[in-house]
């Protein structure tokens, strides 16, 4: 993982500070081998030192606008104070090499060494750190060839020179990347608290359901660029999934283009981990989910970057800490808007929940291989609710809503369920049931419920189907999903009930 990146256009506080440390070790290092260097070179300058001296800096500045263009923040240094550190580091590692030229043998080291150390503390990615030590041995290469070394006394020089910036760097660069990645672990899941913290303190006057997802958006946006401290990571996506056919829209993203997003977006683990309300970890993928809002489930999806040996074991770790906190901050935002959001049941309606619906879907699987009983489901939405909403405000449509979800209840047999899926969507658990009975019992509910005592300002679409014996309950339920899409698409205020392929 890098110990510290790139983001210069918002170094957060966290970011500063790490850069900070980074910088104090290089220089608590630099700085004495420098003075050391110009101490020993007491011996005329020579141009052809002169030149690698600068074609040290000019690459050192290279590398720089390298990582600042193309790495896009995943490696390299961070913060202006940083580059600018860097910079004068780098400056005067040039000047070391002007000024010790072809002092003594023992000079060829002190500068790659220098250059090594200095690169080593200050840059966390592995192939940067491999590229810059080729440097640095190539150099010593070159200059002990100018100063006189040839045969089997450079080849030994260069076998010494090069075990030891390898030996130095592997035991700096664990030092510091440990070290480092310790505090970072913790320091990141903190910043990512307290970035939700001051997000959440701004947005705590918003008393709106329909605000919530604005601020979910918001502080999801501020903790996304964080992930990657807890989870070493390529791209982050938020996705909600919404209620008909459980497609995954995505909220905030994080570097990801449309392509990325696209491939996210079908990974088969964001469903797995939704469904077992846990973290889905793969070598390459991550899905976690991160709590609701009333666009539907979130599951945040990561591709993961190469993984780091010291990070890949707490891998485990780090997707808890980061499903916990940012289901943490969604429940919050849901609470500070107004959608409060219960383990079990809607606190609008007082009907079951979507956890509590799949438990019951999964007990009534078993209940009908068991009896070998049909079973049904059911998913009822409200058509052109938000029009409804527009015209008598939010407060009648939620007395709507908790009216309808009555009649509901008291149409439906007791061993039914009645759950709210999302908004203004239902979903109805039928055991012993076939599509003829369910049908029934739709039609029935669509007309205002047994003898038409209600009459609702507004109409519903269902649809309707069983269970082929053999189906997950995400297959079973997005298929009565289909069904009430060809209801809506059928022009709304009615029933379409689709048959399994296999049904017993
Ligand atoms: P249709 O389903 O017929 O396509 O049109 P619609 O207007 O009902 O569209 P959709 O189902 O997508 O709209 C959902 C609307 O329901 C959005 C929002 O205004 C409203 N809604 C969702 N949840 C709640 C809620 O808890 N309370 C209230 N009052 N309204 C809600
Ligand atoms: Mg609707
Ligand atoms: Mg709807």
């Amino acid at each position: 993982m890098a110990i510290v990146r790139f983001d210069l256009a918002h170094p957060t506080q966290r970011q500063v500070r790490e850069g900070l440390i980074s910088g104090v070790i290089a220089e608590s290092v630099a700085i004495p081998v420098l003075l050391t260097a110009v101490v020993v070179g007491q011996h005329p300058t020579r141009w052809g030192f002169i030149l690698g001296a600068l074609a040290c800096f000019v690459v050192a500045i290279v590398y720089l606008a390298f990582s600042i263009v193309f790495t896009k923040g995943r490696s390299g240094v961070n913060t202006h104070a940083h580059v600018a550190f860097v910079m004068v580091c780098l400056a005067l590692s040039a000047l070391g090499f002007i000024a010790i030229g072809a002092s003594d043998k023992f000079g060829v080291f002190t500068p790659a060494v220098l250059v090594g150390v200095t690169f080593v503390c200050i840059i966390g990615d592995r192939w940067m750190r491999i590229a810059i030590d080729s440097y640095a041995i190539a150099l010593v290469a070159l200059i002990s060839w100018a100063q006189g070394f040839r045969g089997s006394e450079l080849a030994s020089l260069m076998i010494v020179y090069s075990s030891t910036i390898v030996i130095v760097t592997w035991i700096i660069g664990r030092t510091v990347g440990s070290l480092n990645g310790t505090v970072n672990f913790q320091a990141a899941v903190d910043a990512l608290n307290q970035t939700f913290d001051d997000a959440e303190t701004q947005e705590a006057e918003t008393q709106d359901a329909e605000a919530s997802t604005a601020i979910i958006r918001r502080v999801l946006d501020e903790g996304l660029p964080l992930v990657t401290d807890i989870m070493p990571a390529g791209s982050v996506v938020v996705f909600a999934r919404s209620g008909r056919l459980g497609r995954f829209t995505p909220l905030v993203s994080w570097h990801a283009d449309q392509q990325t997003i696209t491939e996210l977006a079908e990974l088969p683990e964001l469903a797995q981990a939704l469904r077992a309300d846990a973290p889905v970890l793969t070598e390459s993928h991550c899905a976690i989910p991160v709590g609701y809002c009333i666009d539907g489930e979130l599951v945040m999806a990561i591709a993961r970057a190469a993984a780091d040996a010291r990070l890949t074991h707490r891998a485990d770790e780090a997707s808890r800490l980061l499903g916990a906190a940012f289901a943490r901050v969604t429940s919050r935002a849901n609470y500070v808007s107004g959608l409060h959001v219960e383990s079990r049941t809607d606190p609008l309606t007082g009907l079951a929940n979507r956890r509590s619906l799949f438990e019951r879907i999964e007990m009534e699987m078993s209940h009908a291989l068991r009896s070998e009983s049909p079973l049904s489901v059911a998913m009822i939405d409200l058509d052109h609710f938000k029009n409804y909403n527009d015209r008598f405000g939010h407060v009648a449509g939620d007395t709507l809503l908790r009216s309808i979800a009555a009649v509901m209840v008291s149409n439906v047999r007791g061993q039914d369920l009645v759950a709210r899926y999302g908004g203004e969507e239902f979903c109805l658990v039928l055991p012993d049931t076939d599509l003829v009975g369910g049908h029934h019992l739709l039609e029935t509910l669509r007309t205002g419920g047994r003898d038409a005592v209600s009459e609702f300002p507004v109409t519903l679409s269902a649809g309707l189907t069983s269970w082929d014996g053999f189906e997950d309950p995400n297959s079973f339920i997005e298929r009565a999903d289909q069904a009430l899409y060809r209801a809506k698409a059928g022009g709304r205020n009615r029933v379409v009930s689709i048959q399994a392929f296999t049904e017993f």
